[in-house]
């Protein structure tokens, strides 16, 4: 891609499709969105308060998927549940376990499409990496996700539900009594730094992340949850007051020369304007520090000159630089920066008193590498006849 590729791809937007069945998941909805569906359905409003709580437990707390292991309801209820509400998450279509442990989970949702979610145990954490869009309409030259024409955003239900695919998968829905201190959890922490700008979908990734933290339920802190942007400006302070998270940002590059090169978006929102916006993101989210991402690529970005610019622009926020060594893909048009410069970089950014740890690429042997992800069966080649077709029954 060069400069001149525009800032969103001309992408096909897929439309949602309808789920198979008319029963509405409960997967994905607040609570205050569950105690409407029950009141709606029939359950009386006394109630519903009561029904919300024990539903929760059992589908957050418990992981169960089916309203007849409801013991704490009656067989009258759970039958008349049953009949109208779903609990799904999205269908795990292979998954791959790298040499280093990584797992990588090609996922199917509504439509067909196809979405990965990265599981990453390492020493006293185990971080899951979920994907908020399939594809994304941006164009960062460096990014594998960004070639890839169609996008749809996720729903709610679709973001909760890899981080509920995930516990099924590593045996972590605890026993009753015994649920497990954050530290010594497989999941510890989740990171949307997938496929898509969960920014762009704002709405579906603040209802999850919600839900992700809800006490009651999976309950992960909002520390230990990081939401990764490339840089939407005008959502920023947003993230800070409805999500709440950890924020870390695709910074990659000291002037907007070279970033509006490698983000695209820098030139809707460039340096200035990013930063400023982040100024005011500890305050507004009571966090502590912003994590800056930086994929080194091989003199492009990865000067001497660059890193003293670097720590220049961001004095004042309370950061740490997170370096990416670049994965490759298939006929992209970088390199990774030699080992050596990485660490000369790293050794300009900590001697001005940041922490600067180097990511180790995980889980290169099966393409689940940051930036690596796309979809493996092409859908971008499908005509749009043919979306139109599977789609048909979407809106
Ligand atoms: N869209 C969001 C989140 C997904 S990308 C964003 O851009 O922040 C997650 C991180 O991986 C980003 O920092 C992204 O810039 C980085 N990344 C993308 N492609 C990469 C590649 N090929 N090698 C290394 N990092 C990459
Ligand atoms: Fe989209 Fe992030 Fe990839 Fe850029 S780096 S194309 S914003 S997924």
């Amino acid at each position: 891609m060069t400069a001149n590729a525009p800032i969103t791809q001309d992408v096909v937007t897929i439309p949602r499709k309808l789920p198979e069945t008319d029963r509405t998941n409960l997967i994905g909805l607040t609570r205050p969105q569950l105690r409407d569906v029950l009141i709606a359905s029939g359950t009386p409003e006394n109630k519903a308060k009561m029904r919300v709580d024990q539903l929760w437990q059992w589908i957050y707390q418990k992981g169960v998927r089916s309203f007849g292991e409801m013991t704490n309801l009656s067989k009258a209820y759970r039958a008349e549940l049953a009949g109208k509400f779903a609990i799904a998450v999205p269908e795990v279509v292979s998954r791959q376990i790298s040499a280093d442990g990584t797992r990588k989970y090609l996922l199917r949702i509504a439509g067909g499409h196809e979405v990965e979610t990265v599981y990453i145990p390492e020493e006293g954490r185990g971080t899951l990496c979920i994907s908020s869009q399939v594809g994304c309409t941006l164009t960062c030259s460096f990014c594998h996700t960004g070639t890839q024409k169609l996008v749809r955003n996720l729903s709610a239900a679709e973001i909760v539900g890899q981080v509920m695919l995930a516990r099924d998968d590593l045996g972590e829905w605890p026993e009753p009594g015994r649920a497990p201190k954050d530290e010594t959890r497989l999941v510890s922490n989740v990171v949307l730094m997938g496929m898509g700008e969960p920014l762009y979908n704002f709405e579906a990734v603040r209802d999850a992340v919600g839900i992700i933290r809800d006490d009651e339920g999976i309950s992960l802190s909002r520390k230990r949850i990081t939401l990764s942007t490339s840089g939407v400006v005008p959502e920023i302070a947003r993230t800070a007051e409805e999500i709440g998270c950890l924020l870390a940002i695709s910074f990659h590059a000291t002037t907007d020369e070279v970033r509006d090169r490698l983000v695209p978006i820098n030139r809707k929102w460039n340096i200035a304007a990013l930063l400023d916006a982040l100024r005011d993101y500890p305050r507004l989210s009571n966090s502590e520090r912003i994590t800056f991402e930086y994929v080194m690529l091989k003199g492009v970005n990865d000067s001497d000159a660059d890193a003293r610019r670097l720590v220049k622009l961001i004095a004042g926020i309370p950061a740490k630089i997170n370096l990416i060594p670049f994965n490759e893909w298939p006929g992209a048009p970088y390199q990774r920066s030699d080992w050596e410069r990485i660490e000369a970089f790293a050794d300009i950014i900590y001697k001005a008193g940041y922490a600067s740890p180097i990511r180790t690429p995980r889980g290169e042997d099966i393409m689940a590498a940051c930036g690596q992800l796309k979809s493996a069966t092409e859908r971008a080649r499908k005509s749009r006849a043919e979306i139109a077709a599977e789609t048909a029954s979407g809106g």
